[in-house]
């Protein structure tokens, strides 16, 4: 299938303005591209750097209608933009990845069975219609377990964790009683990861994929901490993983960047946690380590140009700042401090309000060896962890 190119001059919409639209944007920018930002909040990251900033709703229909007579061609930042309006954008212009794929990513049921009827390995799962039926969940399931909105829900945000019996009935009642429009949820498997695996993961329109280096992820509270880039894990892992991560996408048809978390467990299984249909916070060290970043990929799938190398010219090891660190490691002496630390690169996102969870900024380590890129990255965690052990004052 050939695929027109949207060529720079145009103009590319992105609907959600958080940091992976500004870096969306920026990559973009740099491709000579024009940008339209679509997010409620006007202090959103990506409005800084677009042509065009839209703060209405997203169901405003005028908006809707300027937005769209600007763009050429449509993509978001995260998951959880409204499906409709992005079918409502495809019935005029490119959006990709598609409305189609979007609602199957959206529901972490549907996301799962279209994974597992693919004979793809997913953490064992139940749907669960109604509180009701957790009880029978949880029988089928085990303990310990853990319990999801089946939509809305990130960085852990919508998770209730099931480690004993008596944890059930609580859990149920709060399902009962919880303010988010849930009316569908979804019990998992505790799994007992050795760890958490992530692959990025590029496909054109042609079908034609690019994976990126298999990275391993830590998480602090359901939100990434650290990236260390490539994974120190085997070769197979590397190819299984790989491997795993292009057929999801591939089933999906998805056009685009996705991102395929995985767990690695103690008895050498791969299980897919989740896909992200877009750049990736565990991808963010391809913009300082990589020939061509997550950013500038997503570009080049929407606009249908010529995918980019994904090669890595440099271990890496990214450090996520989140809520107050961000401010206590970039003023005064701690400032200089992380800039002297060996490698280090630093992107803060310009976010005016500072809220407990929320991802400020990151820095990325580049070393030699992976070695040099990680030591300096746990001296930066060692130090954010005495942060968090003061007391505000
Ligand atoms: P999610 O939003 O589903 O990616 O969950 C955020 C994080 O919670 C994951 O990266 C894991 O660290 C943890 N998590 C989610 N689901 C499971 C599961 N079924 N078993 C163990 N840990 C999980």
């Amino acid at each position: 299938m050939t695929d027109v190119t949207v060529e720079p001059g145009s103009v590319l919409g992105v609907l959600g303005g958080g940091q992976l639209g500004a870096m969306f944007a920026a990559a973009a920018r740099r491709l000579g591209y024009r940008i339209a930002v679509w997010d409620q909040d006007p202090d959103a990251p990506a409005h800084r750097q677009s042509d065009h900033s839209f703060t209405a709703a997203f169901s405003d229909l005028p908006t809707r209608k300027h937005f769209s007579s600007l763009v050429q061609a449509v993509t978001f930042e995260w998951e959880n933009v409204p499906s409709d309006l992005c079918e409502w954008l495809e019935e005029r212009h490119r959006v990709r990845p598609s409305s189609a794929v979007l609602r199957i990513i959206q529901d972490r049921v549907d996301q799962k069975q279209c994974l597992q009827s693919n004979h793809l390995p997913v953490v064992p799962f139940v749907a669960i219609g109604a509180p009701d039926q957790l009880m029978d969940a949880v029988k089928r399931i085990g303990i310990p377990s853990l319990c999801k909105t089946a939509t809305s829900g990130y960085d852990g945000k919508g998770q209730w964790p099931i480690r004993q019996n008596s944890d059930v009935d609580e859990v149920a009642r709060t399902l009962r009683t919880s303010k988010r429009s849930a009316s569908r949820w979804i019990l998992e498997q505790l799994v007992e990861f050795e760890r958490e695996l992530s692959v990025l993961v590029v496909r054109g329109a042609s079908g034609e994929c690019r994976t990126y280096p298999v990275v391993e992820n830590r998480h602090e509270r359901g939100i990434l901490r650290m990236t260390l880039a490539p994974a120190t894990v085997s070769v197979q892992v590397t190819a299984r993983a790989s491997d795993l991560a292009r057929q999801a996408v591939d089933v999906l048809k998805g056009v685009g960047v996705f991102c395929v978390e995985l767990f690695h467990t103690a008895d050498d299984r791969l299980l897919i946690n989740e896909i992200a249909p877009r750049p990736h916070n565990s991808g963010h060290y391809t913009l300082d380590a990589c020939t061509v970043s997550q950013f500038e990929q997503q570009v080049r799938a929407v606009c249908g140009a010529p995918l980019g190398e994904v090669r890595q010219w440099s271990p890496a090891a990214m450090v996520n700042l989140i809520g107050a660190e961000m401010q206590a490691v970039t003023s005064g002496q701690a400032f200089k401090d992380l800039l002297s630390l060996p490698g280090a690169v630093l992107h803060l996102y310009g976010k005016t309000v500072v809220r407990a969870g929320r991802k400020m900024g990151h820095v990325t380590f580049l070393g030699e060896t992976r070695e040099a890129a990680a030591e300096p990255a746990h001296r930066l965690l060692a130090r954010l962890a005495a942060l968090s052990a003061v007391p505000p004052a």
